[in-house]
């Protein structure tokens, strides 16, 4: 194992602090630094941000950010057992980890972390991965508080985040996500590099804000894909009339087959269905 710094190992500080992993938090640490230093580093350039982290547990991904050259790290932990490891780690690299305690899904990033470029990168709980994304995807201003994300999720999760249209993968989430960044899945990690091991194999996604994306209503959108992935294997004429309107104008508008099914438009359809409901 490599050091990436002179801090006791994670194992000791897990064991020390009687961190005993809690599913109700989506608690799989991440041990291995190998993988937490590359997480760190397909991050890219981490000095002149600030790095938002949410859920930085014992620290393991926090450390590598540090030891990477992050200027600043701002944690947020909703377990305060993690804290006194945490508060050890802010020792060792004075002012440059800020851990809050708190619910990440409840508190403002831009208030805690001000005007700064931002980068996020966290191993995400489970259990709140998906609604996290989704929040930081749908300000209601874009380009976003952050230039970057690199989360991992499971794997099932990060295949519907870059699905493209006509795979299985393909929903609300890759519209969303298509719609407003880029990016993709850069690597895998199995199961066992975690404490405790989940079932299934992880993936880094990483997203950057599109300058400009088509310009559409956000709430359109997320009630035009709603409906459409709510019934997806019917046709659009079928599943838009869960919207309450008449479907058959609003595909015409757009340009849209009114047999095609929900997985086979792709973002600008959906876009041209979006606007064409927002301004019926
Ligand atoms: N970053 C550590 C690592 O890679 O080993 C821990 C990752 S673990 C998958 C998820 C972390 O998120 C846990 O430390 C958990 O306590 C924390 N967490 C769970 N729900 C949270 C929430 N709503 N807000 C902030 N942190 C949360």
């Amino acid at each position: 194992m490599p050091q990436i710094d002179s801090l006791p190992p994670l194992r000791e500080v897990i064991s020390q602090h009687g961190l005993d992993a809690r599913k109700s938090l989506g608690q799989n640490f991440l041990l291995d630094l190998n993988l937490t230093s590359r997480i760190a580093r397909t991050a890219g350039a981490l000095e002149d941000h600030t790095i938002l982290e949410v859920g930085p547990g014992p620290g393991g991904l926090t450390r590598a950010l540090l030891a990477a050259g992050a200027g600043h790290v701002v944690a947020i932990e909703k377990d305060s057992r993690c804290l006194p490891a945490l508060a050890q780690i802010a020792a060792h690299y004075p002012g440059r980890l800020t851990v809050i305690e708190g619910d990440a899904l409840k508190l403002d990033p831009v208030a805690l972390i001000g005007k700064t470029p931002v980068k996020i990168v966290a191993n995400l709980p489970y259990n709140v991965g998906t609604q996290l994304l989704l929040n930081w995807l749908t300000p209601a201003d874009w380009p976003p508080f952050w230039t970057s994300v690199t989360l991992l999720f499971q794997k099932e999760v990060g295949e519907r985040i870059v699905a493209q249209p006509g795979s299985k993968a393909y929903g609300r989430l890759g519209v969303l996500a298509g719609w407003r960044c880029t990016g993709g899945m850069m690597f895998d990690i199995g199961p066992q590099a975690f404490i405790p091991p989940p079932k299934v194999t992880s993936t880094v996604v990483q997203l950057t804000p599109r300058d400009a994306p088509l310009p559409c209503d956000l709430s359109a959108l997320a009630k035009i894909t709603a409906a459409a992935f709510g019934q997806r294997r019917k046709m659009l004429r079928a599943s838009l009339k869960t919207l309450g309107v008449s479907s058959e104008p609003l595909i015409e508008a757009a340009g849209l087959d009114p047999t095609a099914r929900a997985e086979e438009i792709d973002i600008a359809g959906f876009v041209r269905l979006a606007n064409a409901f927002a301004s019926r």
